[in-house]
């Protein structure tokens, strides 16, 4: 029932994920203009705007135009509600949580956006950071965990910055780091960061071998899948790791 209701809510918060996806890039306003076809223009209804349903009723086509819809919109929206479900599995039903669904919001949208783009829009670096603060004051006596997390990897990843003159790492990954940083803590932040370059590094030698992929890696959407997989699971890991011993 508890599932029903994160898979749900996680559906619909995806449906606005999509248009912060499509809007932050290009800056327009994700809350006040209101949802249209972006190929003929035609105001959605509210019957158009049920996720996912709302695409398979209309066989992926906009009512208006009969312009082919993106997949993308259906997948974002299954995406956001699997990561909710697995943020509650992972960690019950407290304010935790909450934080935990808005983190894996948001770093789909980050994985997105960048794969996209090649750019990690700051505003929501900004939100992440938020998120770290909020993470932060629930778990007040632990706070030096959080601050030193905020630059356990982004220091070092400035100073490569430096070294390379800014061609060795993005501007927006290391701002990334900073903000989950302080949403993770530095331990579970350089597992994820540990993860995410192994699975960056992993998938992007296969595209290259098998694909047409060139060298220039968008960095930011392995960054966002380890640190995510961290924050839900790396807790457990690590007492596991320890209870070895
Ligand atoms: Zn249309």
């Amino acid at each position: 029932m508890i599932i029903a209701l994160f898979a749900l809510v996680g559906l619909f918060f995806g449906s606005f994920l999509n248009v912060c996806i499509l809007r932050i890039p290009e800056g327009k306003d994700i809350v006040r203009l209101p949802s249209s076809c972006p190929l003929c223009g035609k105001r959605l209804r509210w019957h158009e705007l049920i996720p996912v349903v709302s695409y398979a009723a209309q066989r992926g086509k906009c009512k208006g135009c009969k312009g082919k819809v993106s997949a993308q919109y259906p997948l974002i929206e299954l995406t956001n509600a699997a990561l909710w479900v697995l943020a509650y599995l992972a960690s019950g039903l407290d304010a935790h949580t909450g934080l935990l669904c808005l983190l894996g919001s948001a770093l789909l949208a980050v994985a997105m956006i960048d794969a996209r783009t090649g750019e990690i829009p700051p505003g929501i670096n900004i939100a992440i950071a938020a998120l770290g603060a909020a993470s932060l004051a629930l778990d007040y006596p632990n706070w030096p965990e959080y601050v030193i997390g905020a630059g356990a990897v982004s220091l070092p990843l400035l100073a490569v910055w430096f070294a390379t003159k800014g061609r060795g790492i993005g501007g927006g990954d290391i701002k990334l780091m900073a903000a989950c940083g302080l949403a993770l803590g530095w331990r579970l932040l350089l597992l994820g960061f540990f993860a995410g370059c192994v699975l960056g590094t992993v998938i992007h030698i296969a595209r290259m071998v098998f694909g047409r992929a060139g060298r220039s890696l968008a960095f930011g959407p392995y960054l966002a899948a380890g640190v995510f997989a961290s924050a839900l699971w790396g807790r457990a890991l690590m007492s596991w790791y320890l209870s070895l011993f």
